[in-house]
């Protein structure tokens, strides 16, 4: 989910390495290495923390000198940030270095058959399995080790490899995480992100997955699954670096948006097996006993993640029947909250440093309740004083406005009010695997709304200059309404509200007058009919109504809104996160109209540290 870059040709590795990096920085990371090649063997360097911490200790090591090298700047998923589990990650001979994006998922399962046969592990990360297996894999013929590999591992990757005995060559692979090879002059590069190496080459060649790229000083062999060689086009790339940073977007809040079904994917996949939900790499350790015992959820949050809980409520009382209270993370700190042993405290933050979350989970301890936290940043310091932490596995997030941190939350949600309710033996098998259907069905749709993008734009136009917008809606589309609600005004500085659909007429509806914006959430069957009134009752006092609904309502939603949006359906537990992201778009598109500061809205900070 960071950066990778790779080097081999003419001049000396480690410094090329190392600005190379510097570029990758922007993302985020918590630890760095690199493995060079000396010539003789491979030598590795590492350190937890910022580059500068990586570019001290180098100067110590004045051996680490070569033509060869690799370079990882780790954003942890899979064990706590250290030197220890900071890439170039080796293996148990030191034969090989690898560098890793992305998760292996199998790996627990590996891990096992590799321990069995006397394997000793050095980290504690998902990647080990890799070096482990090329080392056991490889006997002379890289290639064929390479492949077995992919035959074995599942999940995202993007992989750099060296081996000590092939000081001529850098080896790698991808799948459904990026990496492309750069093509020079009497030198040649990997790199997960154009960034990395535009200073140096701008004719690129992008991996597909599963394809092996071979690369020496003066050659590069791509090759796909059965060996075969392939021919593969070398792009020239035009973007300058500021656009590299951001994949060719424009900004970082467009980027984040267009990569949430992978965020979702990554977030998902490894926690279904065989039809099953499971946090087996969680370490989740709530046994049957203690499910049994909680007799009340609380939810602790603040922001977008607040919002999170505000559906997750619903979820939870639907699918488990046990009572939920919702609490903004600042007021619980400071009320006398009603909270026990019986109580599964889930608590909720991107960056796992949120001071009144974290604040917060301190009362809820002090009080006996277990915590549960839901979490982006590994080794975090909320993650750190949980109980039980499940993580979103989003990736770095860069945008102040959050994104993909909300939509994997929300499948966290999902997951684990099944997982429950499915060990309580709350719901039905069927009800149950059908839900699980609907989990890995979850990214191909959200793919599916993203593919609106341009007619949400062109919708944007005619709302950019708007002072006021009402979001209403019933049950999740409420909560997502507040979701809806903060994304405009947080990036666009138009003033918005968020209202249960029913409780405008008991006060707020003497805000609407001619041409005010209603964007009105009708996703779930149920409560359509109950919509179309509501909507109905603003329209009669002038208000322009933007409705987003499902193909299904599009005959009456055209006679009675403005402007439809339409998203395909999905189980209505799940709507909330097909819902959101037309929201996102929207939001996105007025703030680009208006031309403001849209990844660092003014007044507001990424990760907020202070009461
Ligand atoms: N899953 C790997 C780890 O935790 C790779 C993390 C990354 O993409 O930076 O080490």
């Amino acid at each position: 989910m960071c950066g990778i870059i790779g080097y081999i040709g003419y001049d000396n590795a480690t410094p090329l390495l190392i600005e190379g990096l510097k570029k990758l920085e922007y993302r985020g990371y918590d630890s760095a290495g690199v493995a060079v090649h000396t010539g003789n063997s491979l030598e590795v360097a590492k350190a937890k923390g910022k580059l500068y911490a990586l570019s001290e200790k180098l100067q110590k090591i004045p051996q680490l000198v070569g033509n060869l090298g690799i370079a990882h700047t780790r954003w942890a998923t899979h064990g706590e940030p250290s030197e220890q589990n900071s890439h170039p990650i080796l293996s148990m001979s030191g034969r090989f270095a690898v560098v890793h994006n992305g998760i292996i998922e199998n790996y627990i399962s590996i891990k096992e058959e590799l321990l069995k046969k006397g394997i000793k592990f050095l980290s504690d990360t998902d990647t080990e399995v890799v070096a482990q297996l090329l080392d056991i894999y490889y006997d002379g013929d890289i290639l064929s080790a390479v492949i077995k590999v992919i035959n074995k591992i599942e999940g995202s990757y993007a992989l750099g490899i060296t081996c000590a005995e092939r000081p001529d060559e850098l080896i790698a692979l991808k799948k459904a995480s990026p990496l492309i090879v750069g093509v020079g002059e009497g030198e040649n590069f990997i790199a997960s992100d154009a960034t990395a190496i535009v200073h140096r080459t701008k004719d690129i060649i992008r991996l597909e997955d599963e394809e092996v790229a071979i690369v020496k000083a003066d050659s590069i062999k791509i090759y796909n699954k059965n060996k075969k060689e392939i021919s593969k086009e070398i792009v020239h790339i035009d973007w300058d670096v500021a656009a590299a940073e951001k994949s060719g977007h424009e900004h970082f809040m467009i980027k984040e948006i267009m990569e949430q079904p992978k965020a979702i994917v990554n977030t998902i996949r490894p926690r279904i097996k065989d039809g099953k939900i499971v946090f087996e790499q969680d370490g989740f350790n709530l046994s049957l006993d203690d499910l049994k015992n909680i007799n009340k959820i609380c939810i602790l949050a603040c922001g977008s993640a607040y919002h999170v809980g505000c559906v997750a409520k619903y979820i939870f009382e639907k699918t488990l029947r046990t009572p939920v209270e919702v609490e903004v993370a600042s007021e619980f700190r400071y009320m006398k909250p009603i909270v026990d042993g019986n109580t599964l405290v889930v608590a909720i933050s991107q960056s796992g440093e949120t001071a009144d979350t974290l604040a917060a989970i301190k009362e809820a301890k002090d009080l006996g309740a277990r915590v549960l936290s839901i979490v982006n940043v590994v080794g975090s310091s909320i993650a750190t004083c949980s109980d039980n932490v499940i993580y979103t596995w989003a990736g770095p997030e860069i945008a102040v406005a959050t994104t993909k941190a909300y939509s994997t939350q929300l499948c966290v949600i999902y997951m684990l009010a099944n997982y429950m309710a499915e060990k309580l033996s709350r719901i039905n098998s069927d009800l149950y695997s059908s839900y699980v259907d609907n989990l890995l069905n979850l990214p191909s749709k959200v793919e599916e709304v993203l593919k609106n993008q341009e007619s949400i734009k062109a919708l944007a136009k005619n709302f950019y200059d708007c002072k006021n917008v009402f979001f209403i809606g019933r049950n999740t589309d409420y909560s997502v309404s507040l979701e809806g609600s903060l994304k405009l005004k947080e990036i666009s500085y138009i003033h918005s509200e968020a209202y249960p659909a029913g409780e405008l007429k008991h006060g707020t509806i003497s805000l609407i007058e001619k041409g005010t914006l209603v964007v009105a959430l009708a996703t779930n069957d149920a409560l359509f009919d109950k919509m179309i009134s509501n909507i109905k009752e603003v329209k009669a006092r002038g208000a322009t109504v933007l409705l987003l609904t499902t193909e299904k309502h599009r005959a009456e939603a055209e006679s009675v809104s403005d402007y439809c949006i339409y998203i395909p359906k999905i189980s209505d537990m799940m709507m909330p996160s097909l819902a959101v992201v037309p929201l996102q778009l929207f939001a996105y598109y007025i703030a680009y109209l208006k031309g403001c500061d849209i990844d660092k809205p003014r007044n507001l900070a990424k990760s907020v540290t202070v009461e």
